[in-house]
């Protein structure tokens, strides 16, 4: 497939500024996000997203975007990345990395010697709580992945029994000069990458990387009054820097278990509450479920389906509340099912009863008949 021109993928001008380059990718990077697309479209969703990155990379780099202009696809090869271009689990801080920077306090700069440092990918993890949990926090323990300096080759990266040598084209610095018209500018070795050291023999086990990958517990404290879709920032727990540069953040990210009784709309709380014909209509106390255990309410006589009751401060207390919110009972009157023959004569009999007494025994029923009459007049 041929590859779409970088200015049409990000739908602005060959003339665009920076600025306009940078919002135009911003808002379709919001756009595609693989976390915000999941299931059947996620597949294009992700292949649009990095379709944008590409393009954005490309044209918010001058010298990228220069030589684009003048030789076209031809002219860039997005094969070729700095040190903490790895994809994977934590592509989101690199592809918002340079857009969001401030916002993930995200440091890029050169260290000494002029190799290229960069802040590590942050890693989100998606983490399922109950409604109870919810409300009361909870301590939990999860599993993420962490790196460790490989065994074989003692961090360095290179085969055991070989040497890492320093770059022959930078002579170690990790930066060489590029000469662009009458500019000579700085840029990150292409040999080495702007690690300054090359390894001719990579070590099998970390495959050059001088790091294994492996699993950690991170022991976490959930708020009380978290809700789904609130996320929790561990820092430095995300994938490490290169070239000495910090770790990335982890986010943990709070999805709300659905649950058997209560359904929570922000600090309150509600929940259907069935009743028997008769309570509906001779009124009584009844229990209903709370977070904290039962709780009585007082029906009153006459009740009808729909009818709530606010049971105050039964709700859950947010995470920046300074009160819990509301318990909301809704009252769903029964139709009473599988009658026998002698309750069926009863009903019949209370039936004729309540015709004698007329229209006043059905509140809605003056005013229902009313509309029929308009609605076929
Ligand atoms: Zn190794
Ligand atoms: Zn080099």
């Amino acid at each position: 497939m041929a590859k779409r021109d970088y200015y049409e993928i990000l739908g602005v001008p060959k003339n665009a500024s920076d600025e306009e380059i940078k919002k135009a990718y911003r808002k379709l990077a919001m756009k595609h996000h693989p976390d915000r697309n999941q299931g059947e479209s996620g597949k294009v969703a992700e292949e649009k997203f990095k379709e944008s990155k590409e393009a954005y990379e490309m044209l918010s780099d001058a010298q990228k975007r220069a030589a684009y202009d003048q030789y076209g696809h031809a002219g860039v090869d997005p094969n070729m990345r700095g040190p903490g271009g790895q994809e994977g689990f934590g592509g989101f801080a690199e592809a918002f990395g340079d857009i969001f920077g401030d916002m993930f306090g995200q440091q890029r700069g050169r260290a000494g010697g002029g190799r290229q440092v960069y802040r590590g990918s942050d890693l989100s993890y998606a983490m399922e709580v109950t409604l109870e949990e919810a409300a009361k926090g909870k301590d939990a323990q999860i599993r993420i992945p962490s790196w460790e300096s490989c065994d074989s080759c003692k961090g360095s990266g290179a085969k055991p029994g070989t040497q890492v040598k320093t770059c022959s084209t930078c002579s170690g610095s990790g930066s060489v000069q590029m000469r662009q018209g009458f500019f000579s500018v700085q840029q990150s070795c292409p040999t080495c990458r702007g690690t300054g050291k090359v390894i001719p023999e990579p070590c099998t086990s970390c495959h050059g990387q001088g790091k294994i990958k492996k699993q950690k517990t991170l022991e976490v404290k959930i708020p009380a009054g978290i809700d789904g879709g609130m996320r929790i920032r561990s820092s430095g727990n995300g994938e490490p820097g290169a070239n000495g540069g910090p770790p990335g953040d982890l986010y943990i990210e709070i999805r709300l278990k659905k649950h058997d009784i209560f359904e929570r709309d922000g600090d309150d709380i509600h929940c259907s509450v069935p009743i028997s014909i008769v309570t509906a209509s001779l009124g009584g106390e009844i229990d209903v479920p709370t977070l904290a255990g039962k709780a009585a309410i007082d029906i009153p006589e006459g009740t009808q389906t729909g009818k709530q009751f606010r049971l105050r401060g039964k709700g859950i207390k947010g995470v920046r509340s300074s009160y819990p919110g509301d318990l909301y009972c809704h009252i769903l009157v029964e139709t009473p099912v599988k009658l026998s023959e002698h309750q069926r004569k009863l009903l019949r009999d209370l039936d004729e009863s309540l015709r004698k007494g007329g229209s006043k025994h059905s509140p809605s029923g003056d005013s229902w008949t009313d509309r029929l009459k308009s609605f076929f007049s």
